[in-house]
């Protein structure tokens, strides 16, 4: 897969540290066409805007009063929010061990006093160059990680996903005996709705159900397509009572629900099984086959239900 700089992205930011105003004015006037300028006239004052601005760059200037360039990069570093922002050091020092103690420092780049703009722009847009591919690949990273854990239709997480979520929360329920609930839903005559109206039909009232459910659950649960239409929920420091009143309010919203297509409306309906997983839960499957026994039980008595015992 090839990362191609996103021409639209948000302009970049760089950050002056310099004690004298002058020096702020120079650089500011020579990247002004490069990225948005901000600056600071103390290493205290650049700390804090390091970590409020998150800027994409620093030009950080050596000698300063109370705080020099190397007491403001090592406490940029010692912060886990600002320790990844690239630092540029600009000094008047020519000595190379000012250089050598500045990258040592973790600078990535230095540039000497009196400035070639030229040299500036250069060395400054090779570093913001280089952010914007880290920021372009974190984006195509979210994206890979959103496709390999969730459902294309539904944007519900996937079997596989849902499967390691519920394992991880059967062993942290074992460890802390916490309560957790989990939810099994099925859609009832659903292939029916397929042979009457077609399967794009049949995809709107899976998004429908998506979004009533999306709609009453909390951020923490974890919500997954198990397979067709069988969905199942995850409720961690849930007890099945209130377990069972969120299935209820979920099939009460259900039954309000109209899906409109081209021909005219339909109305679903879907059952529904609820277990809790305890401290004697061995596994999620064996969780799964209990809540999946009451959703078969749910069927049978009649559909459009919910049974938890
Ligand atoms: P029951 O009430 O007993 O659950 O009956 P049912 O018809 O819902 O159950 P069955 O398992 O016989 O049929 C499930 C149907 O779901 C069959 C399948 O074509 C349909 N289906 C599965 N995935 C999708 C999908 O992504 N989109 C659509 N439109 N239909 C799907
Ligand atoms: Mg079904
Ligand atoms: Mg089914």
């Amino acid at each position: 897969m090839s990362v191609e700089i996103d021409e639209n992205a948000p302009e970049l930011k760089v950050l002056i540290v310099d004690d004298q105003a002058e020096n702020v004015r120079i650089l500011a006037s020579i990247l002004k066409d490069l990225a948005r300028v901000s600056f600071s006239l103390s290493g205290k004052d650049a700390i804090e805007k390091a970590r409020s601005q998150k800027p994409d760059l620093i030009l950080l200037d050596v000698l300063m009063p109370d705080m020099n360039g190397y007491d403001v990069i090592d406490s940029l570093k010692a912060d886990e929010e600002t320790s990844q922002i690239p630092v540029i050091f600009v000094t008047g020092l020519k000595e190379t061990v000012e250089e050598e103690e500045g990258l040592r420092r973790g600078a990535i780049d230095y540039i000497t006093k009196p400035y070639h703009p030229s040299i500036v722009k250069a060395r400054v847009t090779n570093q913001l160059t280089l952010r914007k591919y880290s920021l372009q690949l974190e984006k195509v990273n979210r994206e890979l990680e959103l496709l390999a854990t969730t459902d294309p239709l539904t944007g519900c997480y996937n079997r596989r996903y849902f499967r390691e979520k519920g394992q991880e929360e059967v062993e942290r329920v074992n460890r802390y005996k916490s309560p957790c609930s989990i939810v099994m839903f099925d859609l009832d005559k659903f292939k029916q709705v397929n042979d009457d109206h077609g399967h794009d039909v049949g995809d709107q009232v899976l998004l429908h159900f998506v979004q009533i459910v999306n709609d009453n659950i909390r951020h923490q649960d974890t919500f997954g397509r198990l397979g067709g239409e069988e969905f199942s929920l995850l409720m961690p420091e849930t007890s099945v009572t209130n377990a069972v009143i969120l299935g209820e309010r979920i099939l009460e919203d259900i039954r309000k629900t109209q899906v409109e297509f081209e021909s005219g409306v339909l109305k679903f309906t879907c059952s529904i099984g609820a277990a809790s997983i305890t401290k004697e839960t061995e596994s999620l499957e064996a969780a799964l086959k209990i809540a999946d026994d009451r959703l078969y039980q749910a069927k049978n008595t009649g559909r459009d239900r919910l049974i938890h015992d």
